[in-house]
């Protein structure tokens, strides 16, 4: 059977090339960044929050942005994704280094009113977070061009204003540690993506609004949402 074409998502690198890693989960983290928790009145976890978004959440960031219609508020959560190249299992924070391929930068599209609405019942936050397009995800640079995983800058601006801004520094938990907790629940295989939790400033995306996205000095890209 043929794959619809919105799921023929594969990584790519800065240069469009593609990586040959197969598209696998995508593992993400809520709550690590202390400004983010006050913003939505939450609280400060002992260990990282996790879970999952499937594969079908997976697109590329480049690509205009679709908002899921009647279900209330989409938020935008700009996070640091990390791209795994070798399996982490049971693994130590001293190992998880070499099983990175690289880095780049995701949307962990949220839709807030049905997050809200789950919360509120105690039920897993997939319809809010796991819908097909709720990942979209940015291509990604080499593990050999970033000098310290632990000081990487990002932004996003809505329509020229200045939304987000985060640094990996002010994460409650950094890279390594995330990467070694994740490993003891869910292996990590070559190909899967973590997604490292959002800095303050989530807010609802609308019809038409230009997104524009950096990494440092790395890459800037464009979107829009439909
Ligand atoms: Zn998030």
């Amino acid at each position: 059977m043929l794959v619809p074409s919105e799921f023929q998502y594969q990584h790519t690198d800065l240069s469009g090339q593609k990586i040959p890693l197969p598209v696998g989960k995508v593992v993400c983290v809520g709550r690590n960044y202390l400004m983010h928790i006050k913003e939505l009145n939450n609280e400060v976890p002992d260990a990282p929050l996790l879970f999952i978004k499937p594969s079908t959440s997976l697109l590329y960031l480049s690509n205009n942005i679709d908002i899921p219609e009647g279900q209330g508020e989409c938020h935008n959560e700009l996070e640091l994704a990390v791209l795994i190249a070798k399996p982490l299992k049971c693994a130590s924070q001293n190992q998880v280094v070499d099983a990175i391929w690289g880095y780049g930068l995701a949307l962990d599209l949220t839709l807030r009113d049905v997050q809200a609405q789950l919360k509120k019942q105690g039920h897993p936050w997939e319809r809010a977070k796991g819908f097909d397009g709720s990942c979209p995800v940015s291509p990604f640079v080499e593990k050999s061009a970033i000098d310290n995983h632990d000081k990487l800058n990002f932004e996003l601006k809505v329509n020229g204003q200045q939304r987000q801004v985060g640094n990996s520094g002010d994460m409650i938990f950094s890279i390594n540690a995330l990467l070694s907790e994740i490993s003891q629940t869910f292996t990590l295989l070559p190909g899967d993506i973590v997604l490292t939790g959002t800095p303050e400033g989530v807010a609802a995306l609308r019809q038409n609004d230009i997104l524009d996205i950096s990494f440092q000095h790395l890459f800037q890209l464009s979107t829009k949402v439909n």
